[in-house]
């Protein structure tokens, strides 16, 4: 009896101990309504997120590669299927396919992803739906962070997950082959939708400094056409080979490559 008690005890320490190893990498938000922030915490801080439908369930991005991202997919939501989907291609989103079988991206940005990992991947484009069940999730498609950025949309619920396609307060318009305008047309699609929306769930949500509203894409709107009609201050922004130019306005910072207006 004493030996089964002890087994048991191990049993249970094992198991509880299983959360805290996989924490060394990233931490578990709950922001209710069936929505999880997965927030890596060592390497690049990338923010993923776990979506808890009735039917499935969808995990939006995945880190860079941190270990313990299927663990905390699994701790969280058991056997229930679910599906991985990208904003864009970027390693530090992406990187964690390779702990999973099949991966949902826009086609633009298949050759952004990490060399060598075998992942199925599936295209997604404008107005491709995930169906969670209770949940709906449409695709937009918001090029300019990069050719195949995408946001995530559950118009019931009104919020967005935006990934980096308009940055988490900054936002990279200067190292995508598109020219600016590519981006501000995108930034306006979404702030035609700004009134549908009460939430945006950004890529790296630990360079908010203040919790972004919609109101951040009005201003992304209007730094972008500043500075496309040169209308605005600009400066520097000093980040080695990425390296590119900058202004501010309202909420909203954006870094452009000159040489790529238009
Ligand atoms: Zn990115």
């Amino acid at each position: 009896m004493k030996k089964l008690l002890l087994s048991l005890l191990f049993l249970t320490l094992l198991i509880y101990s299983i959360p805290a190893q996989v924490s060394e990498n990233y931490r578990v938000d709950d922001l209710k309504n069936g929505i999880w922030r997965i927030q890596a915490i060592k390497g690049t801080l990338s923010t993923a997120y776990l979506i808890d439908g009735s039917k499935e369930a969808l995990l939006i991005d995945a880190c860079t590669g941190q270990e313990g991202l299927k663990e905390i997919v699994s701790g969280l939501i058991g056997k229930k299927p679910f599906k991985l989907a990208l904003t864009h291609g970027h390693g530090d989103h992406s990187g964690g396919i390779k702990y999973f079988s099949d991966v949902y991206l826009h086609e633009a940005d298949t050759n952004l992803l990490p060399k060598g990992v075998k992942t199925n991947r599936h295209y997604i484009s404008e107005g491709y739906t995930f169906d969670l069940g209770n949940q709906k999730l449409e695709v937009i498609s918001i090029p300019g962070h990069t050719p195949g950025s995408v946001v995530f949309f559950n118009r019931k619920a009104r919020y967005m997950m935006t990934g980096d396609g308009i940055g988490s307060s900054m936002v990279w318009a200067h190292i995508s082959k598109d020219p600016l305008t590519v981006y501000l047309a995108s930034v306006k699609k979404l702030e035609a939708m700004k009134n549908e929306v009460d939430e945006l769930y950004v890529g790296h949500n630990e360079q908010e400094k203040v919790k972004l509203t919609p109101q951040y894409i009005t201003d992304m709107r209007i730094v972008t056409e500043k500075v496309l009609d040169g209308t605005i201050e600009t400066s520097r922004y000093e980040m080695g080979a990425r390296s590119g130019m900058q202004a501010t306005y309202g909420s909203a910072r954006l870094i452009f490559n000159p040489e790529k207006l238009r």
